[in-house]
């Protein structure tokens, strides 16, 4: 079979990089290549967001109905062409199938839902202090936006950029992560045959290092749309800083699950190990921390160390697997360097910790499911993002130590508790210093209808998905119209009914 090479998309072309170089995209189950991309430089960022720019000028006049239409479209291809979609995105990164058709499922919301605010993008209309004068705001388009993305949401989380944006009136450069190529030239190959106006959306394929920064400090770019690490984030908002340059980060987390001692136990059980293995833990709102009041942690770690050990590792396309591999080498190599860690400081392996070296799964990035226990909120592995299959679980006496606990890392992207006592929900949901909040379920789950983001260092203030993501992508316009024929001045002539 022939290797798909997968190009840029700038101005309505599929093109290579003039660098004439490419980049290898592995399966991370197998180590195969799935597909080779072309290596973008400076100057392919340059052309694709020239094109935006000029692009910009008809699409912002473009009718907003219209542009929702379009995305119509495109979330219907979306569902036709799911099953196959979902494949490919487990080819290319790993997680199991049913993990990547809900991913592919949640673009499809996101379109939807964002295609009817092309008939919305509601203003006020509001009353004028002045007689015979008018006030209302539109919300008007930035221009170009860069939406640079991580690879473990390949699919819907370029949704949650592309599809604001674009309704808006806005036009794109979009840069994937290197990791899922593929996924990107799918979600445009879709935007394309929905009618898409050339030079509107552009993809440039890259590694982030060289192309992101010329991206990002690029004078045509208005805002920066960034999805990934807490690093990376910190990188893009100092050198887009500089130019006093818009950026909406969404970055790392460190969620936890607290478990109470009236929790129904089998469902706490059931939503750590979705929330701690799933997507091998490669989730922003993964749950690698499990927080247990004392009366119950026994139990709670004895059921979790048994249900991690049988959970079946295996290729993402294979119905049985439970828990597909991480996304690469360095990744497995990263997550596996916290086991000493943790040791070192106390903490003790319950489970997993183990990268599996026989068979297939020696020729994929594989990592253990692995529970972690003796585990004080303070160590490295109560505190950092370690991005897989690794939970710890730290003992708690009461309510108060375990939102404490919670609260205790410098992210806040999720957290949830289970319990039957209402008022402790009631607590928890209030005291929670994170973005999003579940009760009596895990820490994964979000729906697109509502805001998406956390707060400290998860992220700058901003929120993805609903109606919170206009705010990003437009700008608040407030109109006044005096039609009195003279000159008022507001907050100082008198306002008395007109004469
Ligand atoms: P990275 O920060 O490594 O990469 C994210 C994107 O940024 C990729 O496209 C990457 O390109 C690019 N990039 C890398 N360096 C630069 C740079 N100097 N300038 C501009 N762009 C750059 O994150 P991962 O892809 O590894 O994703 C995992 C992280 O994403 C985790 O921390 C996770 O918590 C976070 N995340 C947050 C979410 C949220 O909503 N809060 C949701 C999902 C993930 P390349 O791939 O070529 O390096």
């Amino acid at each position: 079979m022939v290797t798909p090479h997968l190009q840029n998309y700038i101005d309505g072309r599929w093109t290579d990089s003039a660098s004439g170089e490419s980049f290898e995209d592995l399966d991370p189950a197998t180590g195969q290549i799935v597909a080779t991309a072309t290596k973008s430089t400076k100057a392919d960022v340059d052309r694709a967001v020239d094109a935006a720019r000029r692009a910009f000028e008809s699409w912002r006049l473009y009718p907003a109905p219209k542009r929702g239409e379009i995305l119509y479209k495109a979330g219907e291809l979306m569902l036709q062409r799911k099953d196959q979609l979902a494949r490919e995105m487990t080819s290319e990164m790993g997680k199991v199938l049913a993990e990547s058709r809900g991913d592919v499922q949640e673009g499809i919301d996101m379109t939807y839902y964002t295609a009817g605010e092309g008939r919305r993008q509601f203003g006020d209309v509001v009353p004028a202090e002045l007689p015979n004068k008018w006030a209302m705001s539109m919300r008007a388009p930035l221009g170009v936006v860069a939406a640079i993305t991580p690879w473990n949401f390949p699919f819907a989380i370029p949704t949650w950029k592309l599809m604001p944006a674009l309704v808006l009136g806005n036009a794109v450069v979009f840069k994937p992560a290197s990791y899922t190529p593929m996924l990107a030239v799918r979600l445009v190959e879709l935007l394309e045959e929905a009618g898409l106006p050339k030079g509107v959306l552009n993809l440039v394929l890259g590694p982030g290092g060289a192309l992101g920064d010329a991206l990002v400090t690029h004078p045509g770019v208005d805002l920066v749309s960034f999805t990934g690490s807490s690093d990376v984030g910190a990188h893009i908002s100092e050198i887009a800083g500089k130019q006093l340059k818009r950026v909406s980060a969404e970055l790392g987390g460190k969620n936890a699950i607290v478990v109470m001692e009236d929790a129904d136990l089998d469902l706490a059980i059931e939503g750590i190990v979705w929330s701690a293995f799933g997507t091998s833990g490669q989730r922003c709102t993964a749950a690698s921390r499990v927080i247990t009041n004392r009366a119950v942690a026994n139990e709670v770690i004895d059921r979790l160390v048994s249900r991690a050990n049988k959970l079946k590792m295996g290729h993402g396309l294979d119905a049985s697997t439970d828990l597909g591999p991480v996304v690469s080498s360095e990744a497995q190599q990263k997550v596996h360097s916290y086991i000493p860690i943790a040791e070192k400081e106390g903490a003790t392996v319950a489970a997993g910790g183990r990268i599996p070296t026989d068979g297939a799964l020696g020729k994929g990035f594989f990592h253990e499911p692995t529970v972690l226990v003796d585990v004080k909120p303070n160590m490295r592995v109560a505190q950092e993002e370690i991005f897989g299959p690794v939970t710890a679980v730290i003992e708690v006496k009461d309510i108060d130590e375990a939102i404490r606990v919670v609260n205790s890392t410098k992210y806040g992207l999720s957290c949830s508790i289970f319990t039957k006592n209402v008022n402790n929900a009631f607590r928890f949901m209030r005291d929670a210093e994170t973005g999003l909040v579940y009760v009596n379920a895990g820490t994964i789950g979000a729906e697109i209808q509502l805001p998406f983001g956390g707060t400290k260092s998860t992220g700058n203030g901003h929120r993805e998905a609903g109606r919170a993501a206009l705010d990003v992508y437009a700008e608040w316009k407030s109109i006044y119209v005096d039609f009195s024929g003279k000159l008022q001045r507001a907050q100082m002539d008198d306002q008395s009914a007109p004469g």
